[in-house]
């Protein structure tokens, strides 16, 4: 059976005609799918056998709902969710004057090895398809009952790891028929994947790359982020460059500050006078703590300081909020504690 989520407008179409059915009938299915009805059963303008027929290829992917953690000012939920196959992933919701923010997973657990991070500890499981990671925002959407109008690709996994089916979820989410989130509402996260950046730029998308950088140097990037032994920060910032130049998008550099490792303000200097005349906004975010690993956050005034030092050479930036770190919110940290336990039998 195949996950009708998957698929896009042309191809049900094509489905419906393959199948002695009026190519119309696609839409009509996809406006029930995105206005949460999740069964073809409730479809009422829809004629029986059509039903019958889509019953017997496709099923309505939408994940069932194993926990939600609300954070204290209940801005910020977490949503542990599991597919048919008994993986489990993780969402975040975040509430903000401006809109409601999804941050999805976009693989099971993640092969990239960022020392700090919690999605890797257990490896990558699988690459998440395309439906997917739109069901996670269409199950939030029907929970919270409240539009998501902004997305980042910033949950578990790397999205340029899996690059065609995040393509493939960044033209349903943005599709007038589908989600209908504007390109410019989309923010997509990578550790840095080189040879990707270029691919991606070459599609002139008007979604926002955010990179995490997190070290001002191949050394320092090395001891925190396994891809910088593949690409050095000089190719990471040419491929940006041309990301600039493809698509006039500013890029959002990420950087966690983690105490004593990359925080200083040697640290800050050195990331001043690399970023310097870039086209780009640094988010400086204070390391969430792993159980598993020993990084602690900076001090407020450590942090305070960096920023000045990227500011006083013209590098604009913001410290950012943290949300959510009361459940766990950082990247992998939920599922990790669910499959702990779970595995602890409580
Ligand atoms: N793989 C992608 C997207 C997922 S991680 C990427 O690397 O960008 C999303 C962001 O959260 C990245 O910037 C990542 O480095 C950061 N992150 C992961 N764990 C964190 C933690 N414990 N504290 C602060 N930031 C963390």
């Amino acid at each position: 059976m195949i996950n009708i989520l998957d698929y896009n407008l042309s191809e049900l179409k094509l489905w419906m005609k393959v199948n002695g059915e009026k190519e119309f009938r696609a839409k009509q299915v996809f406006d029930w799918i995105y206005n949460e009805a999740f069964e073809f059963e409730k479809m009422n303008n829809i004629p029986k056998s059509t039903k019958i027929k889509l019953e017997k290829a496709f099923y309505i992917g939408i994940p069932k709902v194993r926990r939600i953690y609300d954070s204290i000012d209940s801005a910020t939920k977490k949503f542990l969710f599991e597919y048919a196959d008994g993986n489990v992933i993780e969402c975040v919701e975040m509430e903000y004057s401006y809109g409601n923010s999804i941050c999805v997973s976009t693989q099971v657990g993640c092969k990239m090895g960022c020392k700090f991070c919690a999605s890797t500890i257990g490896g990558m499981i699988r690459n998440l398809t395309s439906g997917e990671i739109l069901a996670q925002i269409l199950k939030v959407q029907s929970i919270v009952k409240k539009r998501i109008s902004n997305v980042v690709l910033m949950g578990s996994g790397e999205p340029l790891d899996n690059y065609e089916n995040v393509l493939k979820f960044l033209e349903l989410s943005n599709a007038e028929y589908g989600l209908n989130i504007g390109q410019r509402h989309i923010t997509l996260s990578t550790c840095g994947i080189v040879p990707k950046i270029y691919e991606l730029a070459d599609l002139n998308l008007q979604i926002t790359l955010a990179i995490s950088l997190h070290a001002p140097t191949d050394e320092e990037r090395k001891s925190l982020m396994p891809i910088a032994s593949k690409y050095s920060i000089e190719e990471l910032i040419s491929a940006c460059n041309y990301y600039i130049e493809k698509t006039g998008k500013r890029i959002t550099f990420e950087y966690s500050l983690v105490k004593g490792i990359n925080d200083n303000e040697n640290n800050a200097r050195k990331l001043g006078n690399l970023l310097k005349g870039l086209l780009c906004h640094v988010n400086l975010i204070p390391v969430n703590s792993v159980t598993e690993s020993e990084f602690q956050k900076p001090s407020n005034k450590t942090m305070d300081d960096f920023s000045n030092v990227l500011s006083l050479v013209g590098v604009n930036n913001t410290i950012r909020k943290e949300m959510g770190s009361d459940i766990n919110a950082a990247c992998g940290q939920l599922r990790k504690s669910f499959i702990n336990s779970i595995e602890e039998g409580c």
